[in-house]
Order: C-alpha cells, then structure tokens, then sequence
C-alpha cells in the first residue's frame, strides 16, 4: 500500500473566535486523489489553508510525509512539498506565460526544466509563452497555475475549486492531467463545491458540512445520489 503523505487528525479551526472545523480527519495518499465536497462555507477553503499552514489549527494534528508539522510556516510545508493552488489561481496577470513560470526557478530548478515540464503536459502554455497570462482562457489559465505548481515537485498539492467558472469539457481535460500528476506519486485533495468531474478521477471521497465530514467513502453511485440530494436539500 503506498505511503500516507497527507494527514488532518482531528483538526479544528476557528475564523473570528468561531469553530468553522469541529475535527476534521482526513488522510491522502501518494498516488492518490481525495475529493473533499460540500456546499457553500462548509469549511473547505479553510481545511486546505490549515493544510498549507496558511491558517492555524485550534486544535489536532497537521501530519506531512509522516512528520508532525502542526503549526510550521508555509514556507516550512512549501519546503516539505506541500503546494495550494488557490481559488483564483494565483497566476500573475501582466506577466507573460514564460515569466510566470520564470519566476519558479527560486526552486532551484532551471528555465529549462520547468518549462521541459509544463510545456509537455500542456503544449498549449507553449504556443502562449509570450503572451501575458491575464489574457488566456480560464482553462488555459488553471493549466498555467498547475504547470506553476508542478514547478515546486510537490509531494502534496491541494487544489481549491479547480473548475471555478469552465465549462465541463475543459474540466474534465484538466481533471484527467490532475489523475496524471497522481499517478506520478503525487497525492492530491481536491476541493470542489460540486463536480461530477472529480468524482470520475477520485480514488476517495469526503463531504463536509458545516465543518463535519459526514460521509467519506468510495466515490459511487451512492455517494452522488447523496450529494444531489445535499444540495437540492440545501438550496
Ligand atoms: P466556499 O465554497 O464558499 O469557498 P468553503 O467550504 O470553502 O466555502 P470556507 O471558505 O472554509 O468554506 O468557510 C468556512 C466558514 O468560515 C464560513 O462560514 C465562512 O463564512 C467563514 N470564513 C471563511 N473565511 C473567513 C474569514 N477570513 N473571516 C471570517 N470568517 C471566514
């Protein structure tokens, strides 16, 4: 069985003195891809920043590769491989494709090779080198935002609402380079509101509601009808 890279145990947080997580476990995989659903303000977007060290645990354990990293910088867990693309995907708008990737050469890896890298997996980044990132698709901008994380070799990449404003041909295009990366050793938690597409790449899949996972299992049949019965039930 391949190794645990990622581990949330029992973590709690707390926004403005509120608990928005009330001890959520959660474990990935190398070689894996976790879905972590819910609806709107669930908790998501904090659980994957507790897992970046972006934002503290009140309580519980941040556990990366095997290690206690409960409360380490972002630095520290950029450092241990740990990579969040944000909501947004955090490319630099006025930079060309090429200068975006440039800029992660502070990894100590060369032009050359990251662009080795993005350029293969994405051969449209390529024919866009020169233009400013700020003016390609949001498809194209998500591939970008991967290719600049791809740049770090991350051992855990935590993705936020990769489908974000696409249409579902090009999410399930970028989904299936996601089950790639995976299936490189990198494990993978996904999160999304609500997209059929994960769930066809997901080797596990969590929901969470209200800050509680309430249902984890196998992504199935079983597990959709559920979901679609969350959200009409919560609309
Ligand atoms: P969404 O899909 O809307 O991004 P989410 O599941 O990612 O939702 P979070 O963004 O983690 O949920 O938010 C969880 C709760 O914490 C929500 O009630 C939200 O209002 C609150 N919250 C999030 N960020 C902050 C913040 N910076 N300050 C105060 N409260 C916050």
């Amino acid at each position: 069985m391949s190794r645990m890279l990622l581990e949330l145990r029992r973590v709690r947080a707390a926004h403005d003195g509120i608990t928005v997580l009330h001890g959520v476990d959660l474990a990935v995989r190398a070689g894996e891809v976790t879905a972590l659903l819910g609806p709107n303000g669930a908790g998501k977007t904090t659980t994957l920043r507790v897992a970046a060290g972006l934002h503290p645990a009140a309580s519980g354990r941040l556990v990366v590769g095997g290690r206690d990293v409960t409360g380490a910088d972002p630095g520290d867990l950029a450092r241990a491989g740990v990579c969040l693309i944000p909501e947004g995907r955090g490319v630099f708008p006025n930079l060309s494709v090429r200068e975006n990737l440039l800029m992660m050469t502070f990894t100590g890896r060369t032009r050359a090779q990251i662009e080795e890298v993005a350029f293969a997996r994405f051969p449209v980044l390529a024919r866009r080198a020169a233009q400013r990132a700020g003016t390609l698709s949001g498809g194209e901008q998500q591939m970008l935002a991967l290719a600049r994380g791809l740049a770090t070799d991350p051992a855990v990449l935590l993705l936020d609402e990769l489908s974000m404003g696409l249409a579902p041909l090009v999410v399930g295009g970028l989904y299936e380079q996601v089950a790639d990366i995976a299936r490189q050793g990198v494990a993978v938690l996904v999160v999304e509101q609500f997209a059929a597409a994960v769930l066809d790449i997901a080797h596990h899949a969590a929901v969470l509601v209200r800050g509680r996972v309430e249902r984890r299992g196998d992504p199935d049949d079983a597990l959709r009808t559920e979901l679609s019965a969350l959200y009409l039930g919560s609309a």
